[in-house]
């Protein structure tokens, strides 16, 4: 019996000691608040504040409390594109409804030199790519010969779903402007919980205009990957995220709000 304890107290000690150590990627860790489909049902109201998002990476897109713009945040910065396209910094306690970040550190660069749109962009990628399994933070720079994006505006209570808010949203052409896509690329299996494929927003070099990105043409684009193949979910507690239906199927809606 005394043996038999002490084998077990000595494999728990191991456990402690390798095995935890080994399940924690903090740097290369997705962290997400709230889900794509509790936007998509009008729940527009921060439960978190971009100071505590910011404990969790230095790279990332979201959007703010009342659904007022795109966020950016770009090289430890956060950003706020306003429904007029121009990008603000935001302050540590400014809340967030839905966003996710991570710290980004590159496995892999890329350089298309040739003419590419935002369809070529993803295929030319998309081959590279190890796997579609896990999660991919991207970064783009370059020049964009022209590039279109949409920012959407303020919400007011009670708040409209998603797919109507974005039936009038305010789209803008920047032309001849260099800048840095930001985003992610997301397994087609958390449907629901965020946008599966690319989700990507635009911040300029200047950083005086961005936005959610519709289309683009560009050349001379460096790309760089980060593999994140953890995921960290940070779900609100309040009555609106707990009383909300969130069973149904919303893969059209998702598609119909970020095109
Ligand atoms: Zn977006």
């Amino acid at each position: 019996m005394k043996i038999i304890r002490f084998m077990t107290i000595l494999v728990i000690s191991a456990a402690v000691l390798f095995g935890c150590a080994s399940l924690d990627r903090p740097r290369d860790t997705l962290f997400q608040v709230s889900t794509i489909d509790a936007l998509l049902a009008g729940i527009y109201d921060g439960d978190a504040t971009i100071g505590e998002v910011s404990r969790h990476g230095d790279f990332g897109i979201g959007t703010f409390a009342a659904l007022d713009g795109e966020m950016v945040l770009l090289d430890g910065t956060f950003y706020q594109i306003t429904s007029d396209g121009v990008a603000h910094t935001v302050s540590h306690d400014t809340q967030t409804p839905f966003c996710a970040v991570t710290f980004f550190e590159p496995d892999m660069s890329l350089f298309v030199s040739d003419p590419v749109d935002f369809p070529g962009l993803k295929e030319y990628v998309g081959e590279r790519l190890p796997t579609e399994n896990v999660f991919f933070a991207v970064k783009v720079k370059g020049t964009f010969d022209e590039i279109r994006v949409r920012s959407i505006p303020r919400q007011q209570k009670p708040y409209p779903v998603l797919t109507e808010v974005v039936k009038d949203q305010p789209v803008f052409t920047f032309r001849n402007v260099a800048g840095t896509l930001v985003g992610f690329v997301c397994p087609e299996y958390v449907a629901g919980v965020n946008v599966v494929g690319w989700h990507l927003h635009f911040i300029a070099d200047d950083r005086r205009v961005g936005g959610h990105v519709l289309a683009f043409e560009a050349r001379d684009l460096s790309v760089e990957i980060d593999e994140t193949p953890s995921f960290s979910l940070y779900l609100p507690t309040d009555a609106s995220f707990y009383g909300t239906d969130l069973s149904g199927d919303t893969t059209d809606a998702v598609g119909r709000v970020e095109k």
